[in-house]
């Protein structure tokens, strides 16, 4: 399926000289958002190993990362700013042009040895996915694979995941 058809390219948003790549379009497309979950379930059926744990940031990476996780039969992990998560967490931050970002995740979500995928809608610069990483490994987890709908292949965000499976059904 030609997926970029249901990607509007927003220009200018949220900042000037930023062009923003909106999947509401796929979500609506029940079509398209249907495809795009096989896809990423056909990706994760070629690893070859049973995954535990699918993780996916707030919030774009729920909307992809829930039907993936019951689809592959795994559980669903979300990854979230401060102060969302109402028990334990541990946290990683990462740096943005202007400041930092933390993300967390409940110190009991994931066991060690389990296989974790990562998914989330778009590869940027790699330092969301980047922390995600720590978060999973922090715990134990194994990362076996992952996953975005949008690289943008640009912002070289994949040079920072060299030591990991990485798949992207598009690319920019
Ligand atoms: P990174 O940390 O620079 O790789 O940015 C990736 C994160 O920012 C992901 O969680 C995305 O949801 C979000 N993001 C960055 N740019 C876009 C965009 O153009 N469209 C949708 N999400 C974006």
């Amino acid at each position: 399926m030609d997926f970029k058809k249901y990607i509007e390219d927003i220009k200018d948003f949220p900042e000037e000289g930023i062009i923003f790549r909106d999947v509401t379009p796929l979500l609506k497309d029940k079509e398209a958002y249907k495809e795009s979950i096989d896809t990423f379930a056909k990706w994760i059926d070629g690893l070859g190993v049973q995954v535990d744990v699918v993780a996916g940031p707030e919030a774009r990476g729920f909307l992809f990362g829930c039907p993936v996780a019951y689809k592959v039969n795994a559980g669903f992990v979300p990854v979230r700013k401060p102060g969302k998560l109402p028990r334990e967490t541990v946290s990683a931050s990462y740096d943005l042009e202007y400041g930092k970002n933390e993300v967390h995740i409940h110190a009991d979500s994931i066991k060690p040895g389990e296989n974790v995928v990562i998914i989330d809608d778009l590869l940027a610069t790699g330092g969301t996915v980047e922390a995600t990483i720590q978060l999973v490994e922090q715990l134990g987890g194994k990362v076996v694979g992952i996953a975005f709908l949008i690289e943008l292949e640009a912002l070289k965000g994949r040079e920072k995941l060299k030591d990991y499976n990485v798949y992207s059904v598009l690319t920019y």
